[in-house]
């Protein structure tokens, strides 16, 4: 095994259990590790710091995976570490009014560059690093011997590949490829998934309890689900009584996608409108026109993905939340999500609080949210916070 010698004074952040080495902190490579290889890192003085994989490509050049120097990171390793996630889970599987949810996630999983999600009886996989890449077979066959799925289905089409020198791919990994639909449960609601060509891995499993904390607030209201992508929150509130909901996605496919939805949650089609365009322009529209709504969510892709887009990203939710801020009724709910890890909540806050004296508003809030429980976070690593949302009283 090679030895990657960190330089003096960089082993803090990794002895906290930080699992990133930017390459920045590394003083020498012994040998020539492939991208993937498994690699011991050690501190200027020689002293073990933790086990890792490699990548010469990456930024971040070691991903760390086990601080006991006593273990060994082979396949018996990867197996228990896909188990322990597995089993984690299983407070999520108590019943069945819930049947698809994140098995892995990443370096939050202690698995980094892992995630892994299911739907109903099927496994959608995404490898992000040459680490997982390297490891995927045994991270397959585990999968496969504990869940015993219809199939795995690869997704790892996604940009940040590029980073670690990888191409994009996806298709079978193991068994029944899945159908253009699957139907999932999700607290008892029903929502199709496309898990070959959707969004994300097919679906927003990370916004699961917020929606149902989210509706409770929705009795009687006319409701405008912003970003709504397959409407989850719409048919949330809809189904808590919701009087109304208009649904505003860029994206043709979603809304459709939301028709049919509605149609499986058996929704009155009179009780929902859709619209199709920009988010932004389409609350402008309403602000001029003085429109009102009782609710309005706002779940907006990601606008910051690295620290140096944060202002502009500040911005971005400052706009958005001050245009429906001025759409609501007096006391009418507001709930607003980020999901740019690189905004965290004190900020997020700090652009409501913008947004409130633009609109005039005085704003109270009541819940503040953050992702799943099948997406833990670790104290050790705050990129893994990534998700948070404001539920709030607008006057
Ligand atoms: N609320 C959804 C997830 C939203 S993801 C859920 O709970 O499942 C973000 C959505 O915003 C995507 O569906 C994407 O198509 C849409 N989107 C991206 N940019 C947009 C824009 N400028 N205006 C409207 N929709 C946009």
């Amino acid at each position: 095994m090679n030895n990657v010698y960190l330089k003096k004074g960089r082993d803090k952040s990794a002895r906290q259990y930080h699992p990133w080495i930017f390459s920045g902190a590394i003083g020498k490579v012994e040998g020539n590790p492939s991208p993937g290889e498994i690699v011991r890192v050690l501190d200027n003085d020689k002293r073990f710091v933790a086990y890792g994989y490699f990548n010469s490509h990456s930024q971040i050049q070691v991903r760390l995976l086990e601080w006991n120097e006593a273990s060994t990171v082979n396949d018996e390793w990867w197996y228990d570490k896909v188990s322990q996630a597995v089993r984690r889970r299983g407070t999520l599987a108590v019943d069945d009014s819930t049947n698809a949810y994140r098995l892995v996630f990443g370096e939050a999983d202690f698995l980094p560059g892992l995630i892994v999600d299911k739907y109903e009886n099927f496994i959608v996989l995404q490898s992000l690093t040459a680490g997982i890449e390297a490891a995927k077979p045994v991270i397959v066959q585990a999968l496969n011997s504990l869940l015993n799925p219809s199939g795995i289905y690869e997704r790892s089409d996604v940009d940040v590949r590029d980073l670690e020198g990888l191409p994009q791919q996806k298709g079978v990994l193991v068994g029944n490829e899945p159908e253009d639909e699957i139907c999932i449960r999700e607290n008892n609601l029903k929502f199709t998934v496309d898990v070959k060509n959707g969004q994300k891995t097919g679906y927003y499993l990370d916004q699961r309890e917020n929606r149902r904390v989210t509706a409770r607030y929705a009795d009687g209201l006319q409701v405008l689900d912003c970003f709504s992508y397959a409407g989850t929150f719409a048919i949330y509130a809809l189904k808590h009584g919701a009087k109304s909901a208009m649904l505003v996605d860029s994206s043709a496919s979603s809304l459709a996608r939301v028709k049919e939805n509605t149609m499986l949650n058996r929704i009155e089609s009179s009780r929902v409108e859709y619209v199709k365009g920009d988010a932004f322009q389409v609350l402008r529209q309403f602000s001029q026109s003085k429109q009102k709504f009782d609710m309005v969510i706002l779940d907006p892709p990601k606008f910051a993905s690295t620290k140096s887009q944060t202002e502009r990203a500040l911005a971005g939710y400052k706009d958005i939340n001050m245009l429906a801020m001025s759409l609501l009724t007096e006391g009418g709910i507001l709930a607003t999500y980020s999901c740019s890890g690189a905004v965290n909540l004190a900020s997020f806050k700090v652009a409501l609080f913008w947004a409130s004296l633009d609109a005039r508003k005085q704003v109270q809030y009541i819940h503040t949210l953050s992702q799943g429980i099948d997406h833990p976070r670790l104290i050790s690593f705050p990129e893994s916070e990534y998700l948070k949302g404001v539920i709030c009283r607008v006057y």
